[in-house]
């Protein structure tokens, strides 16, 4: 496995793959790897020749008051993991290697970030979106691998893909989970002890608001309002949203009467922000 820092290496690297005709598989990280980008490492591996997985905390993704110089980082480690999991490439570039002076470019929509994350997290998705289209054109991947634990993420990325002509395939991967539920998270070391035991709450909830849905219950509103009552129990938690919203469109709908993507980002504490969602199929 390489290690590789600058975009030329990994153009090289990836040139001499295709002289090959060598297929290959982007896991995009912002590092801190955990059991949910090993799933989507694994699904890669699985299904592509080479595999590259980009290790890098983007700080246009970030909010000014956000968590940028907190979040989690040790490559040494994530290598380790990589080197494991079969990884060929971990493209970890410096910030001067994906912004350097004078960078001004940017990839946005008007559609999909609006509402959800991207209410209290306004440049958020332009952040990721501007990435993700670096690091296609860098690793000129075959496919593209993106957790579905980032719900609102994956449908910006396949939509982004389909109206900008993009030639990659997007594949989504379920959301990994702890053994009490709470969905595998880099922020997740950010929980106290005491907000970490009260954390699985989130998925509790949800799973509730789940089986509302499942035994007929049409009114998105009770099936909200039942999910926040319950995250509230534990009363250290502060709801940012708890949405239920159109799956293709993601706009917020009053009966469920499509496929639809019920979504909630929570904070614990002072500590972290976390998100969680499931998609039913209506
Ligand atoms: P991140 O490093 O948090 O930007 O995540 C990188 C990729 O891993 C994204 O596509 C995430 O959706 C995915 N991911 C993160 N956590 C999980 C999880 N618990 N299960 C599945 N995918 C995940």
């Amino acid at each position: 496995m390489k290690i590789l820092k600058t975009v030329k290496e990994v153009k090289d690297e990836v040139k001499a793959w295709r002289k090959e005709g060598l297929s290959v598989g982007l896991v995009p990280t912002m590092g801190w790897l955990h059991e949910g980008h090993l799933s989507l490492i694994k699904n890669a591996r699985e299904n592509n020749d080479r595999v590259v997985v980009s290790d890098f905390v983007n700080p246009l993704q970030f909010g000014p008051n956000e968590d940028y110089d907190n979040y989690p980082r040790d490559l040494d480690r994530d290598a380790g993991l990589c080197e494991k999991a079969g990884v060929d490439v971990i493209f970890a570039p410096g910030i001067e290697e994906m912004y350097p002076e004078g960078f001004c470019s940017y990839v946005d929509m008007n559609g999909l970030t609006g509402g959800l994350c991207g209410k209290t997290r306004p440049i958020h998705f332009r952040g990721v979106q501007t990435v993700v289209n670096k690091l296609f054109n860098i690793v000129t991947p075959d496919n593209a691998y993106f957790g579905e634990k980032d719900a609102q993420q994956l449908a910006v990325i396949k939509r982004m893909v389909l109206d900008l002509n993009m030639n990659v395939k997007i594949n989504g991967c379920p959301i990994i989970r702890e053994e009490d539920g709470l969905a595998k998270s880099s922020r997740n070391s950010y929980l106290s002890p005491e907000e970490r035991k009260a954390a699985p709450i989130i998925n509790k909830a949800m799973t509730k608001g789940r089986e509302m849905i499942k035994n007929g219950e049409r009114d998105a509103k009770k099936v909200i309002d039942a999910i926040s009552e319950i995250i509230l129990s534990v009363g250290i938690t502060k709801i940012d949203y708890v949405s239920i919203v159109d799956s293709l469109t993601l706009e917020p709908v009053e009966k469920i009467e499509k496929d639809i993507l019920c979504a909630c980002a929570v904070y614990m504490g002072n500590s972290a922000r976390l998100i969680d969602n499931f998609s039913l199929e209506i």
